[in-house]
């Protein structure tokens, strides 16, 4: 795609869940954007995605909830089963009031793209830096192909690594201890799992498997991460397989028979980044009229599978904030007006990804068997903080 030299209104970096979903909330409030995607393609690594009641809220003011219903079961209930010595002990594992569901990313990704018009995602655009114009305070934007984008909003939604974070001043993300491999498990006939979220834990690996369809299976996998995991080992699928079926040795049967039957291409091993809790409490996400959501905002780790349905979230409230000043701004007032707007947002959000990144960290040190004082800090920071450990999927973002 050739990006000519030009002028924009608006410009997202990144074409993932979020940056996706950021434009089809501005299109339904009947604002124009331009996705700059750095892939040639669309990229849904990671299989699956756990939606919960919070993020469904969120595709319901999307309009793209009906459509992934479709796609999709319900998952009525949970259960955590303990794994010690071969032997398991099974209980009720909470889930959130409302509807969770396991969802391909793939038909997230697709359902938000068909909404939105085809000449407005960019593909093979990679943006390599960003400025301040000293003359008119708008941002210059720089693609790898030299191309610059005089923009008058820059939204970075270029996920953990994000360049657009670094510019407005975020801190860099740190690497957790702990890394997943997820999968995808096809299975011709029906398989056996039933409706069930079920949980695994043993003394230094956590297994969750849930059902997408009646014939797929999801499966994420998390332990201590390893050299071996950082280095190119981790493209090698035979690897991902071999280190998972370690990781699970004592594990019901049917359990390591659906890791052994997923196929390489539905399998990945990533390690885990996150901004740090503390250093969202006084971030600053907004630089001019330059500002950030999704990952490049709250990075986190999957402990409590929020960071997707909390990057709707975010697409929802900025478009609304967006919106309202962006009418007044006609009459007058252009950048101060987007600035409050934008300040609107992140005073929206900022204690609500604070208290999910908090839990998300509390959750991993709780499940970090190498250290006993910080299991014993994630434990305690769960019980005293989180008393109702379900209660993020209560919230609403409320109307686009
Ligand atoms: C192991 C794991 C499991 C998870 N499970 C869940 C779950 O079950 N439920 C849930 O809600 N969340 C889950 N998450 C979190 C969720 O995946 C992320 O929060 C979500 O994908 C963030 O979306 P994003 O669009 O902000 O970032 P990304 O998905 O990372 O997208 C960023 C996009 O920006 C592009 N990009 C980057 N730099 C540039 C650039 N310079 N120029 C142009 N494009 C650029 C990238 O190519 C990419 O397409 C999980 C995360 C992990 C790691």
């Amino acid at each position: 795609m050739n990006v000519s030299e030009q002028e924009q209104d608006i410009v997202i970096v990144g074409g993932g869940i979020c940056g996706l979903a950021t434009a089809l909330a501005l299109r339904r409030k009947g604002i124009k954007s331009m996705v700059l995607e750095r892939s040639e393609t669309l990229r849904a690594a990671g299989v699956g995605i756990i939606m919960q009641p919070n993020g469904w809220r969120a595709l319901d003011q999307l309009g793209v909830a009906a459509k992934l219903r479709q796609t999709c079961t319900e998952i009525p209930s949970g259960v955590f089963i303990s794994v010690a010595e071969g032997k398991y002990r099974e209980s009720e594992l909470p889930l959130g009031k409302g509807e969770l569901r396991c969802l391909k990313r793939m038909e997230l990704m697709k359902a938000l793209t068909e909404e939105l018009p085809v000449e407005s995602v960019y593909l093979g655009c990679r943006a390599v830096s960003i400025v301040l114009d000293p003359l008119t305070s708008n941002p210059l934007l720089q693609l790898h192909d030299g191309t610059l984008i005089k923009a008058k909003i820059v939204i970075g939604c270029d996920g953990v690594n994000s360049i657009i974070s670094k510019f407005v001043g975020v801190n860099s993300p740190k690497l957790f201890s702990r890394c997943a491999t997820r999968g995808f498990t096809y299975y011709e006939g029906a398989h056996s799992f039933g409706d069930k979220f079920r949980f695994y834990s043993s003394n230094d690996v956590t297994l969750g498997q849930l059902p997408v369809t009646d014939k797929l299976v999801y499966w994420f996998l998390t332990r201590v991460l390893t050299s071996q995991d950082l280095s190119d080992a981790k493209k090698d699928p035979t690897y991902i397989t071999k280190a998972s079926l370690e990781a699970i040795k004592g594990f019901p049967e049917e359990i390591v028979e659906l890791v052994k039957n997923t196929e390489p291409k539905a399998l990945y091993l990533t390690e885990l980044r996150y901004r740090a809790p503390w250093d969202l409490v006084h971030a600053k996400f907004r630089k001019g009229t330059v500002v950030v959501a999704g990952d490049a905002m709250h990075a986190m780790c999957p402990f409590i599978s929020q960071g997707g349905g909390a990057s709707l979230e975010d697409a929802v409230v900025l478009a609304r904030c967006l919106s309202e000043k962006l009418k007044q701004a006609k009459e007058g007032g252009g950048n101060r007006l987007v600035e409050e707007a934008l300040d609107e947002y992140v005073r929206e959000r900022r204690m609500r990804v604070f208290w999910l990144s908090l839990q998300t960290y509390f959750m991993g040190l709780a499940q970090d068997n190498t250290s006993k004082v910080k299991k014993a800090l994630g434990i305690a920071g769960l019980i005293l903080v989180f008393g109702d450990q379900r209660s993020h999927t209560d919230y609403d973002c409320g109307r686009l």
